[in-house]
């Protein structure tokens, strides 16, 4: 969860709040019609450090308009359950919270309205009606859910909530008795739905204002594909499979169309995102599904070899090292798909992994990684690690570090446990206190600094692939196959011929720090 990308995934965004990263990204909305180089909004966390936590992003959703002229009723309604006066198209203002896969769902909710006619608002107190869709992972992000709630009721007044905390409704409604509607996690129809009672569509069947991949509100050259929902694993720390549900994997067919139309559309990167990727198509049976002139099966392994043909770059996230991720690593040698995986360690004493109720004993993860390298020899793996788990000794916490020091990870978040209402994991032992807590993250963070700083600079002198994020007066930057956007590093570029977001060029690597690359297009 980065939260930034944060929510779900818990293992996106561990409990603790992670270090660096102090502020969200807030990104602008963008489609078609309004593409913004938007990365400028959204600065790159540096590599290893961890996630953000909680809450991530806050996005404001400022989308330019076609229809300049329409009009709004924009003074707060006294009755707030009352439709407003609308002359011209309906405007939504919209607050998306949380991990990718949170903002996934606000791409559908925008993708279905705005195929309806409905317009992207810039402000709330512009707006018909507002939509917040929530993160509610850990306490830290409930609060911050509920700050944009009293925000959007202050500046607007009808408001529609929708997310993980809206499977909660009682704590909001409590706090804003008069909102119009809340509606839990995945519940598309039912946001749409209110937002018809709350301001029915000024449809005009003439004008197609979606594009064919949907509204994204990531810069237009990377997407999130989500892949399945919900979760069949009980990770003591984490509430997600009660505020989301089991596993419900998408057909395989499904997603790779999803894929395709992105790709059409300039897409030169698919994040692969789920709350455990690993585990994908085990509640339909891999099932088979049509796919061009043939089927694909609901399977990791399949799945990824067919993006892998779609000729953009594929990066998995949220990996769980179960031995069928095996399969995959041979389409990472072959270039099919990037060297990267993401895969949420959380600990590594086998005890204190017992208690977390997470699978893998740690000896065995690191022979697995060991001869994933064989295969694949620069295969980059990001982690992250939580601290000061409940009951947490030191002993334990000895054997994490240790465990860092000799798997060498790449990108590496590190977070201090935060007790989330209602997580099991609360009553399994003593509180670590809040200092000894910082205190691990701190010398955690410094074991994996001397890692990361030699990792990095063995790429000095490489020639390397770069997609270039952003262009402007800070100079360019990109990201290598070994980094995802928001959460690892960067590669600072300098260039003798003009380039432009999006392309993938290669850089000569000349500088390193433990986190960001330097070098020139060759
Ligand atoms: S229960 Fe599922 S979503 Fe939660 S941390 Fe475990 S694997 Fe991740």
């Amino acid at each position: 969860m980065p939260q930034g990308f944060a929510t779900d995934a818990p293992d996106a965004i561990p409990p603790g709040g992670g270090a660096g990263l102090a502020r969200p990204a807030r990104s602008r909305y963008s489609d078609d019609a309004s593409r913004q180089s938007g990365s400028d909004d959204t600065p790159a966390p540096k590599t290893s450090r961890p996630r953000r936590p909680g809450i991530l992003e806050a996005f404001d959703l400022a989308a330019s308009t076609p229809h300049e002229g329409s009009m709004t009723a924009s003074a707060l309604p006294s009755d707030p359950k009352a439709a407003p006066k609308t002359l011209g198209a309906p405007k939504i203002s919209f607050v998306s919270l949380g991990c990718p896969k949170a903002l996934v769902d606000s791409e559908r909710i925008l993708t279905h309205l705005r195929a309806e006619g409905y317009e992207l608002a810039r402000r709330h107190d512009g707006a018909d009606v507002v939509i917040v869709n929530t993160c509610g992972f850990l306490d830290s992000a409930k609060a911050e859910s509920l700050a944009a709630i009293g925000e959007a009721m202050a500046e607007n007044g009808r408001v529609i909530v929708t997310g993980c905390m809206g499977a909660q409704p009682e704590e909001i409604r409590e706090k804003y008795p008069n909102l119009l509607a809340v509606t839990g996690p995945q519940a598309y129809e039912s946001v749409v739905a209110a937002v018809h009672e709350a301001v029915p569509p000024a449809h005009d069947p003439f004008l197609d204002l979606v594009p064919p991949q949907g509204v994204k509100l990531t810069p237009r050259h990377y997407a999130y594909l989500k892949i399945s929902e919900g979760c069949n694993n009980r990770c003591t720390f984490c509430i997600i499979p009660f505020l989301r549900g089991d596993l419900v994997s998408r057909p395989a067919g499904d997603v790779l169309r999803e894929a395709e139309k992105l790709v059409k559309a300039g897409v030169k990167e698919l994040l692969v995102v789920s709350q455990d990727t690993s585990a994908y198509g085990v509640d339909i049976r891999y099932a088979e599904s049509p796919w061009r002139d043939r089927a694909v099966r609901a399977k990791f392994y399949d799945l990824a070899k067919e993006l892998g043909e779609l000729g953009a770059w594929v990066r998995l996230h949220y990996v769980y090292p179960y031995p069928h991720v095996d399969e995959v690593i041979p389409l990472m040698a072959e270039g099919k798909v990037l060297p990267y995986l993401d895969m949420p360690l959380q600990h590594a004493s086998p005890t204190v992994l017992k208690r977390m109720r997470r699978p893998g004993n740690q000896e065995r993860q690191l022979e697995r990684i060991r001869r994933w390298r064989e295969t694949c020899p620069d295969l980059a793996i990001r982690s992250t690690f939580i601290v000061g788990f409940p009951g947490e000794t030191e002993a334990e916490f000895s054997e994490l570090l240790d465990w860092i020091k000799e798997a060498k990870l790449e990108r590496v978040g590190c977070f201090t446990y935060e007790p989330v209402t209602g997580a099991p994991a609360n009553a399994l032992g003593e509180a670590v206190p809040p200092e000894l807590q910082l205190e691990r993250k701190r010398r955690f963070m410094e074991a994996q600094q001397i890692v990361s700083l030699r990792l990095q600079k063995a790429r000095i002198g490489k020639r390397l692939p770069v997609i270039i994020d952003t262009v402007g007066a800070d100079g360019i930057k990109g990201r290598s196959k070994y980094d995802a956007p928001e959460i690892d590093g960067s590669v600072h570029v300098t260039s003798r011929r003009p380039v432009r977001q999006g392309d993938v060029v290669t850089v000569k690597i000349e500088a390193a720090d433990a986190y960001d690359l330097r070098g020139s297009v060759v």
